[in-house]
């Protein structure tokens, strides 16, 4: 089980259908691997009949999010089945290595194709990331693949981060974070991970300016928790 989690408020936009498209990624990937964020997140949806639908904002269609479902409880289900994200059946491998099985199905499902395969950059020795295309507008999604022990430089965009472990851990000032931990950091605060000794460190990561990733949430949230 993690030991950080989803905020409430992520949580219940996600069931209203009004997160960007990159951290609903986060969301769907993170509750695949945390049991109690998904019964929380169920717990919201079965209020989304009668509540959230009147005040979320158009998201994504209420099919999408049961389809999402069906599919977390299907973990083990073959290729060429319909895809939450509208996107083309995720060719399946038939020599699953242990990194690319520890990727969430629906993140491994929404790459495509093998980690090997994905265009890796190094950002500094021992990082590397590999961008990947959303509709998320100026969102920024990407894996970063941290060596042990590598330190990564203090980040300067500026905007918020949502980071989500796949493998391996690492420390900062906030604490320690292992597979299936998500972190929002305001860069602003000293966030400047060190990947943990052993394996090396794979994260989901998305960034964006200052408040577009609260913003949305925000808007429709406050009426809500008056109730
Ligand atoms: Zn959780």
């Amino acid at each position: 089980m993690p030991a950080h989690h989803l905020s409430d408020e992520i949580l219940m936009a996600y069931a209203a259908g009004s997160l960007p498209e990159p951290l609903s990624l986060v969301v769907v990937s993170h509750v695949t691997l945390c049991p109690a964020c998904r019964a929380q997140m169920e717990t919201y949806e079965a209020l989304g009949g009668s509540l959230i639908e009147e005040i979320a904002p158009v998201g994504l269609p209420d099919s999408a999010l049961s389809d999402i479902f069906a599919r977390l409880d299907d973990e083990a289900s073959g290729p060429g089945e319909a895809d939450p994200w509208g996107r083309a059946p995720a060719r399946t491998p038939a020599d699953h290595r242990s990194v690319d099985g520890s990727v969430p199905r629906p993140l491994r499902d929404y790459l495509g194709q093998d980690l090997s395969a994905l265009n890796w950059r190094s950002v500094i020795r021992g990082v590397e990331e590999a961008e990947i295309a959303l509709d998320g507008g100026e969102v920024r999604t990407r894996l970063m693949r941290i060596q042990p022990g590598v330190a990564v430089p203090k980040h300067t965009h500026g905007g918020e981060e949502v980071t989500l472990v796949l493998t391996g851990g690492y420390s900062d000032a906030g604490g320690h974070y292992a597979r299936g931990d998500v972190q929002v950091a305001d860069p602003t605060v000293d966030h400047q991970p060190v990947a943990d000794p052993g394996e090396p460190c794979l994260c989901l990561v998305i960034s964006d300016a200052p408040l577009k990733l609260t913003g949305p949430i925000g808007r429709w949230l406050n009426p809500f928790i008056t109730y």
